[in-house]
């Protein structure tokens, strides 16, 4: 099938869903695709507190399935596909779902976010779901009472080991420095929760455990200081060290920066080809929260409402 709109977009996490709701409240009829991740990384998380306009802390899930009705209810076409290929060279621009259906757009909202950053050691991938993971609120209950190590030092770190304090016996993080890059709020609670300790300037070497089945039973870390390793006995350990863009579907089409994500011409959501917005974490290494996502998503859609009143007819395929 062929599907035709003013306004595609790809992603329906904060971003896709905002920019959906200004565009289909600007009567642009859009279409948002919502991908593998529907409803993207605030799935995998449990309470958010500082997103504006909950007094309460919210459920993350439970935000995003909001943002997917408020988008739907206001006139956006939700389509349950993922797009696995895009051609950008013309306009309009054409776009090709799992499902085998086509979808054509006079303009074209990238909002695929980011993904779960991994060390990228071989016994990572033997271990991945046998006890390494990277998503404390999809596998921490196989933890129940259980010993557990998380890596990194940013919010996301914090979050996963404060989730796994509720859950688990003990929690350790490890982190490759000696001071944290979470915020200060996120710290204080960590360092005064009883059953989490911190191993400070080390890094993970290999992941441990039984081959047959495979199962973790522990870390070996090294001290950047010292060269000393040991291992850290555990059932399981949560990789939380940062996101990747999700931009390879854009591979030599668009231009990205260094790390990969989606340069936009500063101050707006304008990507490098005429009539294509980015917004939400796909193109901000920076901020990277749902509120700044939220905000890009609905600049992408006032962009694109603007961007089609100077197209001309001849260039329309749905007016
Ligand atoms: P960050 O990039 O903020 O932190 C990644 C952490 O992993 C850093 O401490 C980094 O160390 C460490 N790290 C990176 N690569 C490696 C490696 N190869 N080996 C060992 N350690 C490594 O990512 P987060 O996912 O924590 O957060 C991403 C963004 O999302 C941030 O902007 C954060 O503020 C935001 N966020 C906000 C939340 C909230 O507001 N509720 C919740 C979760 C995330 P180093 O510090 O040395 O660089």
């Amino acid at each position: 099938m062929e599907h035709k709109t003013p306004v595609l977009i790809i992603g329906s996490g904060a971003a896709g869903c905002t920019a959906a709701i200004y565009a289909a409240r600007a009567a642009l009829n859009p279409i948002l695709v919502r991908g593998m991740q529907p409803g993207g990384q605030l799935t995998i998380t449990t309470e958010v507190e500082n997103y504006p306009g909950f007094a309460e802390a919210i459920q993350g899930p439970w935000l995003m399935e909001q943002m997917e009705a408020q988008a739907a209810h206001v006139g956006t076409q939700m389509v349950h596909d993922t797009i696995v290929s895009v051609d950008l060279s013309k306009r309009p621009f054409v776009a090709k779902g799992d499902s085998g259906d086509t979808y054509i757009g006079e303009t074209l909202v990238i909002a695929t976010g980011a993904s779960a950053r991994w060390l990228g050691l071989e016994s990572e991938t033997k271990f991945q779901n046998f006890g390494v993971s990277a998503c404390a609120t999809c596998d921490g209950f196989f933890f129940k009472k259980k010993d557990v190590v998380v890596l990194g030092g940013g919010n996301s770190a914090v979050e996963e080991a404060m989730f796994l304090a509720k859950i688990c016996n003990s929690v350790t993080l490890i982190h490759r420095r000696d001071t944290l890059r979470a915020e200060k709020i996120g710290q204080e609670r960590l360092f005064a929760t009883e059953n989490i300790k911190v191993i400070w300037d080390s890094v993970v070497e290999e992941f441990v455990g039984d081959d047959n089945p495979p199962s973790l039973t522990g870390v070996k870390i090294k001290n950047v200081k010292t060269d000393e390793t040991r291992v850290v006995p555990c059932h399981g350990a949560f990789v939380a060290i940062g996101h990747n863009p999700n931009t390879s579907l854009f591979d030599g089409q668009i231009a990205l920066d260094s790390d990969r994500y989606i340069t936009v011409k500063p101050g707006t959501t304008q990507t490098s080809i005429p009539g294509v917005f980015a917004a939400g974490d796909v193109q901000d290494k920076i901020y990277r929260q749902a509120v700044t996502a939220a905000g890009t998503g609905c600049m992408a859609a006032l962009e694109a409402q603007k961007f089609l009143e100077h197209l001309p007819a001849s260039e329309r395929v749905t007016a």
